[in-house]
């Protein structure tokens, strides 16, 4: 897949840290597979992940967490055991 960032580096499987933010609550994300621009460096996730980190994030916010740290393999586990 090509970068549409930078139009030159090729994305490729690799690992990232994803921080999302909304109001006073932060939300870190580590080891997130994804396709990493070997030039720039910017990532892009499935649709799939996309939406598990998403869900992730909202759970911590409604917990009321001002900084949550998290692995994505962890919460990948944790579904497949509540489910
Ligand atoms: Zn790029």
């Amino acid at each position: 897949m090509k970068c549409v960032t930078c139009n030159h580096g090729k994305a490729k499987p690799g690992l990232v840290t994803v921080t999302l933010e909304r109001d006073e609550s932060i939300v870190i994300i580590k080891k997130v597979p994804a396709e990493v621009c070997d030039n720039c460096g910017e990532y892009y996730l499935s649709d799939n992940i996309t939406a598990q980190v998403l869900q992730r994030a909202e759970i911590a916010i409604d917990n009321g967490a001002e900084v949550e740290i998290m692995r994505y393999a962890a919460y990948k586990n944790y579904i497949f055991s509540e489910r």
